[in-house]
């Protein structure tokens, strides 16, 4: 209904800026089961950003969590000992501020401390994904920031940060020690250990922890076949401009599009 009124109230209106782009208009998350369009809670979104992230190859068994803070400063988060694959939004924890578990039906991740430390101290974050992808541990265990050889891997030029391995992060010493090289970045291969991912959203998360691994990949691949050609540094600026510009800093869609796949293939990932 929303999309065919859009359509029509727009022929006759002749003053109207035109866009450079047209105002988008696709299915959004998908309808549920009475044809009514799908509206993540913020448990459902949060649920679907972990399904669609080991889908997409971002898991590493039992290990990593993400973290979802809300207007009143509580946090949900993943549970521990469920996959992320499995996870429904019943199966979100919610923490209060200091990190005290006050609801959900699981154990949260003991290395939540990483994240507690962080919307601490940055409390602008709203959304924090920590795993051991492996693309991106490769790099971490590298030692190295991957080159950019494509314009996927250049869809956002923000800074990649390696962090100093300095123990496991449940240690409130060693999260803090994390949380303090993070400072004023958004994205962070930790060194010999996986990955930090700091967004907006769950869709800008997504797409920042999509992008890492993608350039990743690339890097690896073309590394491993030779020498390829770097990407250009002036494209890869003017790229993230329309993105940052026109679509407000991520890719539009696609989050909506991952998780229509996950609820398609398993609808009580929203129950
Ligand atoms: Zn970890």
């Amino acid at each position: 209904m929303t999309m065919t009124s859009a359509i029509e109230a727009d022929p006759g209106d002749m003053t109207a800026t035109p866009l450079r782009h047209p105002t988008l208009i696709g299915p959004g998350f998908g309808s549920d089961a009475a044809g009514d369009p799908v509206t993540p809670t913020p448990a459902q979104s949060l649920a679907l950003l972990a399904r669609a992230m080991f889908r997409q190859g971002m898991c590493d068994g039992l290990a990593g969590h993400a973290t979802f803070r809300q207007p009143n400063g509580v946090l949900l988060t993943t549970p521990h000992l469920i996959g992320w694959d499995e996870v429904t939004a019943a199966d979100i924890c919610t923490l209060d501020p200091d990190g005290h578990q006050i609801a959900g039906r699981w154990s949260v991740p003991p290395a939540l401390q990483l994240h507690i430390s962080l919307h601490r101290s940055r409390p602008d974050t709203v959304v924090a994904v920590h795993n051991h992808p492996k693309w991106s541990t490769t790099w971490s265990n590298l030692g190295r920031i991957p080159p950019t050889y494509d314009q996927t891997s250049a869809s956002f030029t923000d800074e990649v940060r390696l962090i100093p391995y300095g123990g496991p992060v449940q240690e409130t010493e060693f999260a803090d020690d994390v949380v303090a090289e993070l400072a004023g970045a958004s994205t962070a291969l930790l060194a010999n250990h996986g990955v930090l991912i700091l967004g907006s959203s769950p869709a800008e998360a997504f797409w920042r922890c999509y992008v890492l691994q993608w350039r990743c990949q690339m890097a690896w691949q073309v590394e491993a076949v030779g020498s390829g050609t770097l990407f250009p540094s002036d494209a890869a600026e003017f790229n993230k401009a329309i993105v940052d510009r026109e679509f407000g800093g991520v890719f539009p869609g696609l989050f909506e599009y991952v998780a229509r796949r996950e609820i398609a293939a398993d609808p009580r990932v929203l129950s």
